[in-house]
């Protein structure tokens, strides 16, 4: 699993930064890539990266602002140029499916796949064999969830040698027992697959937050996670704006990670108002409060093997 930041401003773009959106790219897991927004010009920037849109499965929006939405038309749009065929979910609060569809509709744009549209609320909003996404609402200036998304426990590796000293043939039963299931040798005698595997290894959990102020649900998504994307579009110096404006602070941002007893937080949606030079200091508040603080940086890729960021 690796997070690919394709944009990380606050409000409208600048030259360093590109509107909010975030790519999960889950290529090993299930070779697909899942969006978080969808910022203006995402795929401006998705052309610099080795993304193919066609390998989009699933956009999950935080909220209607235009900063995390107007990139979406034309996404879709190339997506359908580009030969995608697969259905394609999109998640996100009520309204959403309303603007997609009258702005492809005016615009005559017709699409070579599917649109599968979802209306978030809080709760369960996906779940299959391989993971499990939780919503909460947020506290913005309008409706906004955040997303946990939780990759269920793998399985344990086989232990071919051990199963074939007890006696179990090479060829399907081999498989079911890898798959947890106990399995009846000819001879009557039962081999059980906790016996030849290794231990279930834990799934990942990421927390991917909208825009908000500080909030508990923040935390209750962030619980324990691997990694949490937090916005923080002001600091301390302009820690009155942040709340009346439905915002947090970084030093708020750290504050959640902290009380979450989360791994890694990695700080986004960072304001135009801060130049190159601020970002250290940025930074170093937040890691006073949790130290595993990162910036995102449009470009900006973090990996997790065995839930430790590489
Ligand atoms: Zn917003």
């Amino acid at each position: 699993m690796k997070l690919h930041f394709l944009g990380t401003g606050a409000g409208m773009p600048s030259k360093e930064r590109n509107t909010s959106s975030i790519a999960m790219k889950l290529l090993e897991e299930r070779g697909t890539i899942w969006l978080f927004d969808c910022g203006e010009a995402t795929q401006h920037q998705i052309l610099h990266t080795t993304i193919k849109p066609r390998k989009i499965e699933k956009i999950f929006i935080t909220h209607l602002h235009g900063d995390h939405i107007f990139g979406l038309p034309g996404l879709l749009s190339s997506r359908s140029f580009l030969g995608g065929e697969d259905t394609l979910t999109i998640y996100g609060p009520v309204g959403l499916k309303n603007w997609i569809e009258t702005t492809l509709a005016l615009t005559t744009t017709h699409l070579s796949y599917p649109i599968k549209y979802v209306e978030v609320t809080e709760g369960i909003i996906f779940e299959d064999e391989q993971f499990i996404v939780r919503a909460m609402l947020l506290a913005h200036v309008i409706p906004c969830y955040g997303y946990r998304i939780e990759q269920k426990p793998l399985l344990g590796e086989l232990l071919v040698e051990k199963a074939l000293t007890l006696g179990v043939p090479k060829g399907p039963l081999l498989g079911k027992l890898k798959q947890g299931e106990n399995i009846v040798l000819a001879s009557g005698e039962t081999v059980y697959s906790m016996d030849v595997t290794s231990p279930a290894k834990e799934g990942f959990i990421v927390t991917i937050l909208g825009d908000t102020k500080l909030c508990d649900n923040a935390i209750h998504l962030a619980e324990g996670a691997d990694i949490v994307v937090h916005e923080a579009t002001f600091d301390a110096e302009t820690k009155h704006l942040a709340a009346n404006y439905g915002h947090a602070t970084n030093v708020e941002a750290a504050t959640v990670a902290k009380k979450a007893k989360a791994k890694n937080l990695i700080l986004n949606h960072i304001s135009a108002r801060f130049l190159p030079n601020d970002l250290a200091k940025l930074l170093q508040q937040a890691r006073e409060v949790f130290p595993t603080t990162y910036m995102a940086n449009d470009g900006t890729q973090i990996e997790l093997k065995n839930k430790e960021l590489v």
